[in-house]
């Protein structure tokens, strides 16, 4: 018989019953280092007194009114988005694929509405991810996950990552724009080259097009910038955002230049949640620590240390790890063994990884992580790998 919650994930067997910083407890006692953070979203780590506190307070006055109403919450969120950003405007929604389905409609009514409603195509990369509902899946373009949910949202073409003469043998007469991820994570934690996204906004430049970004789990800090693409120097012209924005409370967000943000007028685009004030208390909360003086310098600190730390165990283990990649604390060890083997065995150390596409071990521990805590998860890592080496040279001989 069918389980009562739907079965569709395949769930390790582990319960958690409360948290702090990058540390969980399961129901039965036991401690793991979350270097996963709940794929890249808890992003100040588990009870954090200062997001649970807003959340809390919040809570108790009032959660919900619809977007009938004003929301000083949504409004101070967003005007805080615009000031920290190239964008003019802010739609608040639910989720990342809420967010980019929000994004790939404003893209093209702001084509229509320039006069070109047959410019709806999106030039999209191998390895993406943008999500699960049925344009974000068009989007994503990955066979796997389109099997049997029929016909394909029409519209979307796919090239190569980091291949600028693909794309521009891609765009067409009814190329609309590009949508792009500044760090593919899900596709196996792969950095779009910082040349490869400046020639990308000289493309759209170069055509007219409009250069979407998906940073639903690059940004709000996670790179050690807000958000990834200003280390390429260049700006999106509109872009999504959702993951670590409130800390782990389900928000999303579509910024965007004044020209392409117009285009969502009354009427036009809508969502019954979105951006309600217990959600913008959560992401107003996010933001007082990310934005803190010296918070994102930290950030890239800790990656550094980190992404040295795993580069000396890729090594040391040649056998378990090919190579690290990444940026920030959005790092990636490419495994020479299945990626699943090498989590388990951290998972036995206790430490907490994910992995992603391309055979890739993906490690994304909360902002707040310490340097502790990052020696700690390295000594674990360490432990996990000798493991997996005994077992391969055990296999070798
Ligand atoms: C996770 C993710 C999404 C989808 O977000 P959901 O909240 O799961 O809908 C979209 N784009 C990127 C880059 C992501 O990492």
């Amino acid at each position: 018989m069918i389980s009562a919650l739907l079965p569709n994930y395949a769930r390790a067997d582990l319960a958690f019953e409360r948290g702090e910083g990058a540390w969980l407890w399961t129901v039965d006692g036991r401690r793991f280092l979350d270097f996963g953070s709940g794929i890249a979203t808890a992003s100040l780590g588990h009870g954090h007194p200062h997001l649970s506190k807003a959340i809390a307070e919040q809570a108790a006055k009032v959660m919900h009114v619809s977007n009938l109403y004003r929301i000083p919450q949504a409004e101070k969120l967003a005007a805080r988005l615009v000031e920290h950003t190239f964008a003019d405007s802010v739609f608040f929604c639910n989720s990342g694929a809420e967010a980019n389905e929000g994004m790939i409609k404003m893209m093209r009514r702001a084509m229509s509405d320039a006069g070109k409603p047959e410019r709806f195509r999106f030039i999209t990369f191998e390895g993406a991810f943008h999500g699960r509902t049925l344009a974000t899946l068009a989007a994503t373009g990955n066979a796997k996950y389109l099997e049997g949910f029929g016909p394909v949202v029409e519209g979307f073409d796919q090239v190569p990552f980091n291949n600028m003469n693909a794309v521009r043998n891609a765009i067409g007469a009814a190329t609309c724009g590009i949508i792009v991820e500044p760090v593919q994570g899900e596709g196996g934690v792969r950095p779009a080259d910082m040349q490869f996204l400046r020639d990308l906004r000289a493309v759209c430049d170069e055509y007219g097009l409009i250069l979407g970004m998906d940073e639903v789990q690059s940004g709000m800090g996670r790179t050690g910038k807000l958000f990834a693409h200003e280390w390429a120097g260049i700006t999106p012209d509109v872009m999504s955002a959702a993951k670590g924005i409130g800390g782990g409370f389900p928000l999303g967000a579509v910024l965007a230049k004044e020209q392409f943000a117009k285009a969502l007028k009354p009427g036009t685009h809508g969502t019954t949640f979105g951006g309600n004030p217990l959600a913008c208390a959560a992401g107003n909360a996010v933001l007082d620590v990310i934005l803190a003086p010296g918070f994102l310098d930290g950030v890239q600190r800790k990656g550094e240390k980190m992404r040295a730390g795993l580069e000396q165990i890729a090594r040391d283990f040649p056998t378990v790890f090919e190579d690290v990649r990444g940026l920030g604390l959005l790092l990636g060890l490419k495994c020479a063994m299945p990626q699943g083997e090498v989590q388990a065995a951290c998972a036995a150390q206790g430490l907490m990884a994910i992995t992603a596409g391309d055979n890739v071990l993906r490690l994304a521990p909360p902002l707040v992580v310490t340097e502790s805590d990052i020696e700690q998860g390295l000594a674990m890592l360490r432990r996990a790998a000798e493991t997996c080496a005994g077992k391969t040279q055990a296999a070798a001989q």
